[in-house]
């Protein structure tokens, strides 16, 4: 540890323990020089922890250099913030896409990277490949589109599916059958929970196949209310708030890059949420 007692806010034990914890929201606030190998990293790295007695926390890549320290090369700490413009970019690249997401190796060189380089980089910040993302995106402006519509068929078109398939295989998403969505779920019963997350309140909302609705919105179920009008909602039980909480927690412990942009943020702890609930079975 170097002499100073504190570091860009935290204690150096506090410090420690998210180096300790690789927690990807302190990348940005210092780097962990290690004695022993000459190297510096960023909290994040995945690479073995040393002794704590070998490490010298310092504010930033600039002092380690200035001691020096070499930058690791398997975390890359010069390229932070290098690294959060271009997933940012690549983000919004693929919203503006609408549906037909460019491919991976066009995304890349759009914001500069090596294809397998970005994959990695994006896959570590959002927990989805492009593709996956681009596809979540898809079937959530789908979802959006169905509410209401007069003919499921033009609102898949409308959200970027290149074909009704297409949208078939996503539409297990929906919790019921996409006609019935469109219809605010009528004849449905809906289990609902809201939960405190470090993003926001995560409402998520059941059927008896599955997830139905998730989303990170502070509205007390609102717009559950408004996406399901004809349908039977039931404030979930302990039980129902507990799994819920259980969604929350697997989903925060990815760790996806707090600076994302919102709507980037938002989708990738809801798909987050969504993976935790399949594995469920
Ligand atoms: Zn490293």
């Amino acid at each position: 540890m170097s002499d100073a007692t504190s570091i860009a806010g935290l204690t150096l034990d506090e410090a420690w323990d998210a180096f300790a914890r690789r927690d990807r929201r302190h990348d940005d606030r210092f780097v962990v020089a290690v004695r022993t190998t000459g190297i510096y990293c960023r909290p994040s790295c995945a690479a073995r922890r040393p002794r704590r007695e070998n490490v010298e926390i310092l504010a930033d890549a600039a002092a380690a250099r200035a001691r020096g320290y070499r930058a690791c090369r398997r975390c890359c700490p010069d390229s932070i913030a290098r690294d959060r413009t271009a997933v940012a970019d690549a983000t919004r690249l693929i919203a503006a896409a609408h549906g037909a997401p460019p491919p991976l190796a066009a995304l890349a060189a759009a914001v500069g990277y090596a294809p397998h380089h970005f994959l990695r980089l994006f896959k570590r910040d959002t927990g989805l490949t492009p593709a996956g993302y681009a596809r979540a995106l898809r079937a959530a402006r789908a979802a959006e589109r169905l509410r209401g519509a007069a003919s499921v068929t033009d609102a898949i078109y409308a959200a970027g599916y290149a074909a009704p398939s297409r949208f078939y295989a996503d539409a297990a998403r929906l919790g019921m059958a996409p006609a019935t969505f469109a219809d605010g779920g009528a004849g449905v019963t809906i289990h609902w929970s809201i939960v405190d997350t470090a993003p926001g309140p995560l409402l998520v909302a059941t059927t008896p196949r599955g997830l139905c609705h998730a989303a990170l919105d502070g509205d007390g179920g609102a717009a559950l209310r408004d996406l399901f009008p004809a349908a039977t909602l039931v404030a979930g039980d302990e039980a129902h708030r507990h799994w819920a909480s259980t969604l929350a927690e697997r989903a925060a412990a990815e760790r996806h890059d707090p600076a994302l942009p919102d709507d980037a943020r938002r989708l990738a702890f809801v798909e987050a949420v969504r993976r935790a609930a399949a594995s469920d079975g």
